[in-house]
């Protein structure tokens, strides 16, 4: 065979980097949306409103009324790695916000038009900058502001033409991004949550601040999911093992659906655990006879250092420290409560 030249090996532009890096951490219009509501959150609003245009394609808007960004953090509030929430690597242990890689904003930057509109408490009037490619497009211009941020995103993935298509050809990220809302609503009870469509009338989550997790639901699920659930609780604070607590709601057998809905935070973080949602899913066919796929709100807490939290910011899968224990103690409170529930239903059929 003819001898092959070696390609010669190039250094990439840096531009190219960052955007390639971008794509990774924003994949869909969606975690665009989980970016920007996590910050809402982190900043102490109570109220987020979202809306979405074409998918979050062409628009995704989120605006809160939280603490603000100070005027002298926008020049670098859209490079790469700059976060006031994070500024030495032990504090990963301990870490209660929900961002800390200061990533977010700047991977929007490389991958869409941003522009960020801020007022902070005791100021006359806020300042709004637009960023491209991690840096600040001109000086801040004043501009009138009520209270906190609003953060809107245009033209997302307008230079990943690949990227554009496939998420052109698919469904939309709507019905992905308020379910995304309709999970946020239900844990933050404290804040209030809308998200609808561009020009729409009504929106299509809407949640006011409720001291009643059951409230939150029934708002945001509906009555006949709320009307079916009951609520459950877990501790455990045995020195050999790890201490957790858990709280939350399950479905009842009076609850009918083809799918399970499974909310789930640890430590405050939306996540997924496929190992414990499946053996919820075996608890439920076992115990109950004409088992129905469950609906299941949960809350874990855990010590900070039995979770991980350095993940990539798209991996929304964790796994826990001890996670058999705390699956089976899981498994056992949620198969007693409905065998009670179940016992005391065949008891009053009975009456
Ligand atoms: P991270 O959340 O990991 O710190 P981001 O890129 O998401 O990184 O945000 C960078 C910084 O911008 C945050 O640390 C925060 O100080 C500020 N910020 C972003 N969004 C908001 C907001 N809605 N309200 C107040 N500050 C915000
Ligand atoms: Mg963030």
């Amino acid at each position: 065979p003819a001898p092959v030249e070696p390609p010669k090996i190039k250094r990439l532009e840096e531009s190219v980097v960052n955007r390639i890096a971008a794509g990774e951490v924003i994949q869909r219009p969606v975690s665009c949306v989980k970016e920007l509501v996590e910050n809402s959150i982190d900043a102490h609003s109570t109220s987020i409103l979202v809306v979405v245009k074409d998918g979050g394609l062409k628009l995704i808007q989120v605006s809160d009324d939280g603490h603000g960004i100070r005027h002298e953090d926008l020049a670098i509030l859209c490079e790469r790695h700059t976060t006031s929430k994070l500024s030495n690597f032990e504090d990963l242990q301990s870490i209660k916000s929900m961002g800390f890689r200061g990533e977010a904003l700047a991977s929007m930057t490389y991958v869409g038009h941003v522009t960020v509109t801020t007022i902070t408490k005791g100021q006359l009037h806020g300042y709004r900058a637009t960023y491209k490619d991690g840096m600040m497009e001109h000086e801040p211009k004043a501009c009138a502001a009520v209270k906190g941020t609003q953060i809107m995103v245009e033209n997302l993935f307008y230079n990943m033409i690949a990227r554009r298509k496939t998420l052109q050809n698919a469904a939309d990220d709507y019905p992905k991004i308020v379910d995304l809302l309709s999970r946020f609503a239900i844990h933050h009870i404290n804040v209030s949550f809308s998200c609808r469509k561009h020009g729409a009338p009504r929106a299509d989550v809407h949640s006011v601040a409720t001291s009643s997790r059951l409230e939150a639901i029934r708002s945001v699920y509906g009555a006949s999911v709320a009307r079916n659930l009951m609520k459950i609780e877990a501790s455990d604070n045995d020195p050999s093992s790890s201490i957790f607590k858990m709280d939350g709601f399950i479905s009842n057998s009076n609850y009918v659906a083809k799918k399970i809905t499974m909310v789930l935070f640890i430590n405050d973080r939306l996540v997924d655990c496929g190992a414990l949602k499946r053996a919820i899913e075996i608890v439920y066919a076992a115990t109950l006879p004409k088992a129905s796929k469950p609906f299941i709100y949960m809350s874990i807490t855990l010590p900070p250092e039995d979770v991980d939290v350095n993940v990539h910011p798209t991996k929304r899968e964790v796994s826990l420290l001890n996670q058999e224990v705390i699956i089976e103690k899981i498994q056992s409170v949620i198969e007693l409560r409905l065998r009670n529930s179940n016992e005391s239903k065949t008891f009053q059929e009975q009456l």
